[in-house]
């Protein structure tokens, strides 16, 4: 048992160990062991999913199944130190305590494993896809704990345990076999625990090859979890412009982003393996639900299929009996967890006919083209819908609800930069964005028109060497677009009525690069933020203020991987410093907003940079009724533009935006605030779309309208 075990487990290893390196990742002992510590032992992962009141019942029903199986586990290894290795320590009250652990934990694991077939078989949730594998790993769990308590029963009844009260699920058990004399249930006993040794035996081998291979690759995976801050923000690329003059690259093929499988490295092919298929990130995903063609999940289903294919393939040449059986046993895991049929022998694979509904989502339906054995098979042209990867929104909701630690969005932008950097492709509408961007440092216009909006109002422009408390990045769409620049005027109107030393950078003010980093151009995106980290370290100032969440994101957290020198990232929003000057009475607002106002979290000011109470504070300062959405906070929806979508509009499936904003009209109030300008445009698109009466606001409107004078 044992043997097939470790077999099963080195070939999961050397798949893993066989990815690309990781050159951001830094193996720390003490955060291994804290992840240890909270995302295993104390599920932080599933227990999370709490505040949002999602699908309690499930949260008990893994619970109960993972904490029983952790007492099951100490009681054993118990048992087997006192037994096998002759130290006592399994007697006098350790044993009455482990028994009553072990007895009442195993009840309830039998309750969590209920749920769990009641809730994937009858409630049938759309996030669960059920194959046969799903019903062995449930049935042969039931079936070794109902072994455990018939063995404890006949226990009880062989030796007349004056205990037996200690074990009171074991004790009703043992009721059932109240007319056997003592003799006879030594016998049985002794017969069925040869029956339960078998059985668990066969369990352990099969643990690789079966979803109970999760109890090791998530564990190992949550354990590794990079830190936080790493988590939000982008893989760093190498200096792109030093790296293709370098005489290396001349000589050598770069490779750059993922192209295929094999270009993976290997903590995203230990992502791909660690995935259970609970599909928590398929429920939060927006493109999912807009019915586009893209389930976090099944990509990350999909990409573990191709991955072990192919190393099925590599390892094909050793043909001993171990091999052999363990090529037969993966080829199972692949068929009973994902409903592929596999024909080693002619390599060849395809999805079984009962094995294809893949969710309500029709488009994902038919996302994937075709799986092989080859390692170097493109991702996005010939396994999977290319609009896969672009109509992802970057809103992390994957990465943040994935229990076990997954960063889905990760390996979506690594196949991005495949296709944008190796292949050219990217799709049309966002070509020329990227072109205007190259060309004139904004996706709107000319450069001397970003200060038009600036007309009448009273703004120092710096000019280098200046110092200023607050450098004011106004950020391409609140300089270009009519609509928006109503938002920059705003917020003018709020620091000069608080006094507040501010400046801007004017003309020499570009994109951050932003939309070129999101889209995979990182060329373009470190080209851009190279000019600007040059002009900001001309000027001194203590905090870059910004309107824009992805400006604010990328300045704090993207940035300082790209800057070769010092480089002040220093960054508030400007509902953080709107809060603050409420707060300090540096201005003074009417308490009359007597409105019922809802307010919708922008992804990248609070799932990325937990900024959720400011917004709303500079709301409930002005009298403000405040109704959350649905959903809110860190499970807020995103609004469609992110992730490049703003610069594209691929006509697949139904609006993003038009389904945020029936969820704000559903709250019953008069206005939607918002505190990005992307979100700001894409809920006034909605609002337009579904005719409503809505008013869509930045909170920087809302405030400057309501200054006390
Ligand atoms: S980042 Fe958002 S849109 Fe992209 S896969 Fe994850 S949940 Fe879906
Ligand atoms: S990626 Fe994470 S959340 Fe999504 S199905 Fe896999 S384990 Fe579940």
């Amino acid at each position: 048992s044992l043997i097939i075990f470790f077999k099963g487990l080195s070939f999961h290893f050397s798949l893993i160990k066989s990815g690309k390196k990781e050159n951001n990742y830094k193996i720390n002992l003490g955060k291994i062991i804290s992840n240890f510590l909270s995302w295993v032992l104390l599920q932080s992962g599933i227990q999370k999913l709490r505040p949002t009141k999602r699908e309690e019942e499930l949260v008990w029903s893994h619970l109960f199944m993972f904490y029983g199986f952790l007492a099951l586990l100490i009681t054993t290894t118990a048992v087997f130190i006192h037994q096998d290795l002759g130290i006592k320590i399994y007697q006098g009250n350790t044993y009455l305590a482990l028994t009553l652990l072990s007895d009442l934990f195993g009840g309830l694991f039998i309750l969590g494993c209920l749920i769990a077939i009641y809730r994937r078989y009858v409630v049938k949730p759309d996030r669960l896809h059920s194959q046969s594998g799903d019903i062995y790993f449930l049935s042969i769990l039931l079936l070794l704990l109902f072994q455990g308590f018939i063995l404890e029963a006949l226990r009880i009844k062989a030796t007349n345990d004056p205990w037996a009260l200690f074990s009171p699920v074991g004790y009703l058990f043992s009721l059932f076999f109240w007319p056997l004399s003592v003799s006879a249930a030594e016998k049985i006993h002794y017969i069925f625990w040869w029956f339960h040794t078998a059985t668990v035996f066969a369990f352990i081998a099969l643990i690789p090859y079966t979803k109970a291979f999760h109890l090791i690759a998530s564990a190992v995976n949550a354990a590794l979890v990079p830190p936080e801050n790493k988590r939000k923000t982008i893989r760093s690329m190498p200096d792109l412009e030093e790296l293709l003059s370098s005489e290396d690259s001349l000589e050598e093929e770069v490779s750059l982003g993922a192209e295929s499988t094999s270009d993976l490295t290997w903590k995203q092919l230990l992502d791909l393996e660690a995935c259970t298929s609970c599909g928590r990130c398929q429920d939060v995903c927006p493109a999912y639900k807009a019915h586009k063609p893209l389930s976090p999940k099944w990509l990350m289903l999909d990409l573990r299929n191709q991955a072990m294919l192919a190393h099925l393939n590599k390892e094909s040449q050793n043909t001993s009996l171990l091999n052999k059986l363990n090529r037969s046993l993966v080829t199972y895991y692949l068929e009973s967890t994902s409903g592929l049929d596999i024909n080693l022998k002619d390599k060849k694979v395809s999805v079984k006919e009962n094995g294809s509904f893949r969710g309500k989502n029709t488009e994902v339906q038919h996302n994937l083209k075709k799986l092989t054995f080859n390692p170097t098979s493109s991702i996005a042209s010939e396994l999977i819908n290319e609009d896969t990867f672009w109509v992802c929104t970057s809103c992390r909701a994957c990465v943040e609800n994935c229990p076990v630690g997954i960063n889905q969005l990760d390996i979506i932008t690594e196949v991005r930069r495949g296709l944008a950097l190796m292949q050219g492709k990217v799709p049309s509408e966002a070509q020329q964005t990227l072109r205007a961007l190259e060309l004139r440092g904004n996706p709107y216009g000319p450069a001397e028109d970003r200060t038009s909006w600036l007309e009448g109002l009273d703004a120092k422009i710096l000019q280098d060497g200046e110092t200023v408390d607050y450098l004011y990045w106004v950020g391409c769409v609140c300089s270009y677009d009519k609509r928006k620049q109503k938002i920059a005027r705003a917020l003018v109107k709020i620091l000069n009525s608080a006094n507040i030393n501010f400046g801007i950078l004017g003309t020499r003010e570009k994109c951050t690069g932003d939309p070129a980093r999101r889209l995979g151009e990182e060329n373009l995106f470190q080209t851009l933020a190279k000019q600007n980290i040059d002009l900001l370290n001309k000027i001194n100032y203590k905090y870059i203020l910004t309107t824009c969440p992805h400006c604010y994101h990328i300045f704090k957290n993207e940035y300082p991987s790209v800057a070769k020198n010092n480089f002040n990232n220093k960054v508030i929003h400007h509902t953080q410093l709107i809060a603050k000057l409420i707060k300090d009475n540096k201005i003074k607002v009417k308490k009359d907003f007597f409105e019922k106002v809802t307010f919708h979290d922008p992804c990248y000011l609070g799932r990325y940079n937990n900024i959720f109470r400011e917004p709303r504070q500079c709301l409930t300062a002005q009298g403000a009724e405040l109704v959350e959405m649905n959903r809110s906070f860190e499970q807020s929806m995103c609004c469609g533009a992110g992730g490049g979508n703003y610069w594209m509009d691929i006509k697949i499936g139904e609006r993003v935006n038009v389904i945020r904003t029936k969820e704000a009209l559903e709250t019953g109030a008069k206005t939607v605030a918002t505190a990005c300008p992307f979100c700001h445009q894409m809920m006034e698109d909605g609002v337009k779309i579904l005719e409503k009466d809505l008013a869509v606001l930045d909170i920087a409107e809302i405030v400057a309208e309501n200054i006390a004078v």
